[in-house]
């Protein structure tokens, strides 16, 4: 059993205290123990601003991008190691593993490549300057320059490696020092990646810090520099929101919370057809991958009512030849729950799902498991239900069932209609369109776009070359509104800008051209 240790004040400290146990969530066999207690957060946020920020904004962007680059070749070099620990402690298949940890290398290669463009400034212009008043000597213009503070990134048990770097490319380019706090259930993959990025010495004394185990006490003491960036359920989100200390100080907090994400079927579309089969592999990767487990999974199966037989039929047919069990066993497909707190709160979703709609698929707890011992381990569904009717509809929006759980809403085929139900999820990640009709498809992404941060939009081309929508990309916007948190990070140097402060600057016309 290994011990994880906190990485603080450029060593990895040794905690006081009762530790919390991680497990293996297919065998609940205990893997690794976490804990912070006795960790000093004010020596951790002192280093950050005092060491590791002045660092960091000593170089440009360019060289910012450069330790990137470092990070993410360290990361993929150790590749197979972090796939290993995330089977073991977040029971997630290889293919589930290889998800966040390729897509950690791949988002701090690609903000790597945005450092290199932004070359060799330390502030981005935002906007032309502008004139002001009737004469033409005075001047104004817009700067994004680097915060004073600290980025403390609170991440979801979910993804312990994309989670963590997708928040440090965009915190570090924009010269901003980190601490991260991984969810603790989950943390071991976490653990070695700190473990390797020090060892690696990629990064300057102060620029990241790591804490693991449960934290109080620490964003009672940020302050007007410092950002929150926070993945997790929403009701966390609203405790950490409503931290005094973070209110009275204006401490900018980005959310990504829940999210019932949809796929909405256009009528156009043909069974057997090209945009069909795309989207019935979509909809099953959606549900099944990471169990399920990701904010981006697809809950909500929006399908016109004389296809839903049909749809419902070829769905069913390849969730049943899905094998769950252990990921040990490399022909697992599904795994389990990350902890037995998600699994009885999937159960409890699926078990309200089953009194308010049709059960098309699956059980609470399936029959067959490969490799499981009677008895063992976090695991629930695949299920896939239907709901025929407005009980079913509203069971299917309380609220996220954050497993391998969908849920098939006929509708009439009418964009309007299928709008109107996307809407219904009161802020998405992320929702897709899958139709051959480039009018009908327009009209449900615009419909849909101010409720949902990410509209994809697939048609028969697209076999073959659209990726899968629960792929979060480091060139577009990840975040939506409402439910979904209302954050917003990504989308290239967009995300870079949550960790600057954007000033105005107002002046004579020659002073202000020559300010940056
Ligand atoms: P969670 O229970 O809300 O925990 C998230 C994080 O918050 C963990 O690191 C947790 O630490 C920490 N935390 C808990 N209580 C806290 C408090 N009072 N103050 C500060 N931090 C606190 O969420 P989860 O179960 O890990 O993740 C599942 C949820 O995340 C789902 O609802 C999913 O939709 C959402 N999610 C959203 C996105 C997105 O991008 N929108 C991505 C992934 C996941 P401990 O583990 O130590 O308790």
């Amino acid at each position: 059993m290994v011990t994880l240790t906190s990485y603080v004040c450029g060593a990895f400290s040794t905690a006081r205290g009762e530790a919390v146990a991680l497990l293996n969530p297919a065998t609940e066999e205990t893997v690794a123990t976490a804990n912070c207690g006795g960790v000093d957060f004010e020596a951790a946020l002192r280093f950050a601003r005092e060491k590791g920020g002045p660092a960091l904004r000593a170089l440009t962007f360019a060289q910012r991008g450069e330790l990137l680059g470092k990070m993410a070749a360290a990361i993929h070099e150790k590749r197979d190691e972090l796939i290993e620990t995330s089977v073991v402690n977040g029971g997630t298949t290889r293919g589930g593993a290889k998800f966040d940890v390729d897509g950690a290398a791949g988002t701090l290669a690609s903000y790597a490549e945005l450092g290199n463009k932004l070359g060799s400034a330390r502030e981005i212009q935002d906007g032309e300057v502008v004139l002001i008043g009737r004469g033409a000597k005075l001047a104004g213009r817009h700067a994004w320059l680097s915060r004073e503070g600290v980025a403390v990134f609170i991440n979801a048990f979910n993804f312990p490696a994309w989670g963590f770097a997708e928040k440090a490319a965009t915190a570090l380019l924009a010269g901003l020092p980190v601490i991260n706090k991984p969810a603790t259930a989950t943390a071991w993959t976490a653990a070695r990646l700190a473990e390797l990025l020090v060892e690696a010495a990629i990064l300057p004394a102060g620029a990241f810090q790591q804490l693991l185990g449960p934290v109080t006490g620490l964003l009672e003491r940020l302050g007007p520099q410092d950002v929150v960036a926070f993945t997790g359920s929403s009701a966390t989100a609203l405790a950490v929101r409503g931290t005094p200390a973070l209110l009275k100080s204006g401490v900018r907090v980005n959310v990504e919370a829940d999210s019932l994400n949809a796929a909405v079927l256009g009528p156009d579309v043909e069974p057997g057809g090209s945009a069909w089969t795309t989207f019935l592999r979509d909809v099953v990767r959606e549900v099944i991958e990471k169990s399920g487990q990701k904010c981006t999974a697809t809950r909500r199966v929006i399908v016109p009512a004389v296809l839903v037989e049909r749809a419902v039929e070829e769905l069913v047919d390849r969730l049943g030849a899905l094998k769950v069990g252990n990921p040990a066993s490399r022909d697992v497909e599904v795994g389990p729950l990350a902890t037995r707190q998600q699994m009885v709160d999937v159960q409890r979703g699926c078990a309200r799902m089953r009194a308010a709609a049709t059960t098309a698929f699956g059980r609470e707890r399936p029959e067959v498991l490969v490799d499981v011992a009677a008895g063992k381990g976090f695991f629930a569904g695949p299920m896939l239900f239907v709901a025929r009717d407005e009980k079913g509809i509203a069971a299917a929006h309380e609220d996220e069932i954050f497993g391998p759980i969908a849920t098939v809403i006929p509708y009439d085929g009418a964009a309007a209609t299928a709008t109107e139900l996307v809407r219904r999820g009161q802020g998405m990640l992320v929702s897709t369109v899958y139709s051959d009709d480039r009018d009908w498809s327009a009209s449900v992404a615009k419909g849909i776009a101010p409720w949902v941060g990410r509209v994809c939009l697939v048609d028969g081309r697209s076999e073959g070359v659209t990726l899968p929508p629960g792929m979060v990309l480091p060139e577009l916007v990840h975040g939506g509104p409402g439910r979904a948190g209302g954050g917003e990070e990504q989308g290239g140097v967009r995300g870079v800008h949550h960790y600057m402060a954007r000033a105005a600057f107002e002046g004579p016309r020659a002073t202000i051209e020559r300010l940056l």
